[in-house]
């Protein structure tokens, strides 16, 4: 066994761990499975999971007790409190490697797999499409503070001068672009709802384009502010809970919430929405997302590029899309029912996707976009 190799294997072994200790905690729901659940088992409570979240109308009887699965599912998928590993881990440790081992031959390492994915560009044009947080910048406490480093600006910068690239965040764009601070991109943010280009023509469109600006959710602008102050006020008395207006869809953080208070926040968020039924509650890591019940979401929003660059309806063509949560589903699978370009799914679990590759960690996502403009040069010099 390699010296890298062995590392790769004892990070796994860190994160298998931490995996156990969380499906431990909170058995109803989780995520990744344990060691007794099969992938497929685990997948079929997730989405049973995500239909009971998806609130539509912001009615419905559920109540937010502890125990409502609904607030086990913020606590399962946003663990606060990970236990130290116990005697028992030793089995379940090498169970979830076999698990992972399984899933990586599904979804195996796009840095592993450079070669075809550059194999299935021959004669087609790349178009980069990234995801913000957890993909271009770490996870973090403070969400004002999930800052991209110097390196991955640079890396993006480089992309960008090869390929049309797009960042698509859940975030307000404006604020997504302030992090990333680069002109030469497109930016979606919203969730997809607010999409503008580069003002100046992309040297890579298949055709004439001017500036793109695209905002399906105009109208519920009003409601979306409404909602906002809303929220703020109602949620003050919970330490720690953040609400983010991104525009045309708002975010009530968690993550510097005290556990026995999420079900209070859940409670209080829904008790707002019940006057909106325009508007519909889910959540990601950590956070709860508002957003207008309209048909569109980064999916959509990959589409209305591929259009806008003049790509719509042709083959010689070849998007990747790099994301790591759930939002990020709506793309993979577009371009899964496409069978055109690749999804690729940053993470270190285990989990039902419909990305093709993997990276592990942004870091990763650094080296994957790095070895692509190398590629570029390389080739562009032979
Ligand atoms: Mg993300």
């Amino acid at each position: 066994m390699t010296k890298q190799s062995l590392v790769r294997r004892q990070d796994l072994a860190v994160a298998v761990v931490v995996a156990s200790a969380i499906a431990d905690a909170f058995p109803r729901f989780s995520y990744p499975p344990t060691a007794a659940a099969a992938t497929v088992s685990c997948a079929k409570n997730y989405k049973r999971l995500l239909h009971q979240l998806d609130l539509g109308s912001g009615g419905g009887a559920v109540g937010f007790r502890r125990d409502n699965p609904w607030v086990q599912s913020m606590m399962t998928l946003s663990p606060t409190q990970i236990k130290p590993p116990v005697a028992r881990t030793a089995p379940l440790m090498a169970s979830h490697v076999e698990e992972y081992d399984a899933w990586m031959r599904s979804h195996p390492s796009a840095l592993s797999n450079f070669e075809d994915i550059i194999a299935a560009s021959k004669g087609k044009q790349i178009v980069m499409f990234l995801d913000y947080d957890g993909t271009l910048s770490p996870i973090v406490e403070d969400p004002d503070r999930a800052f991209m480093s110097d390196e991955m600006r640079e890396a993006v910068r480089d992309l960008a001068s090869h390929f049309p690239t797009a960042i698509v965040s859940g975030r307000c764009r404006e604020k997504v672009s302030s992090f990333v601070k680069l002109s030469e991109l497109y930016y979606a943010g919203s969730h997809g709802m607010d999409i503008k280009g580069p003002n100046d023509e992309h040297k890579h469109a298949k055709t004439r384009t001017k500036a793109v600006l695209f905002q399906p959710a105009s109208e519920f602008l009003p409601m979306i502010d409404e909602v906002y102050k809303s929220l703020v006020e109602t949620t003050k008395s919970i330490p720690g809970s953040r609400v983010e207006n991104n525009k045309f869809c708002l975010s009530v953080h968690f993550r510097c919430v005290d556990e026995k208070k999420w079900s209070s926040l859940a409670d209080k968020v829904r008790s707002v929405l019940k006057d909106y039924p325009k508007l519909r509650l889910t959540h990601g890591r950590k956070v709860l997302e508002i957003r207008p019940t309209i048909k569109w979401d980064k999916g959509k929003a990959l589409e209305f590029l591929l259009e806008s660059l003049g790509f719509d309806d042709r083959n010689d063509v070849l998007p990747l899309y790099i994301g790591d949560d759930r939002t990020d589903e709506d793309a993979f699978k577009v371009l899964r029912d496409r069978r055109q370009g690749f999804g690729i799914l940053v993470s270190k679990i285990a989990k039902e996707t419909n990305a093709s590759f993997s990276l592990r960690e942004p870091t990763e996502v650094l080296r994957f976009l790095r070895r692509l403009v190398e590629w570029k040069q390389f080739s562009a010099d032979c």
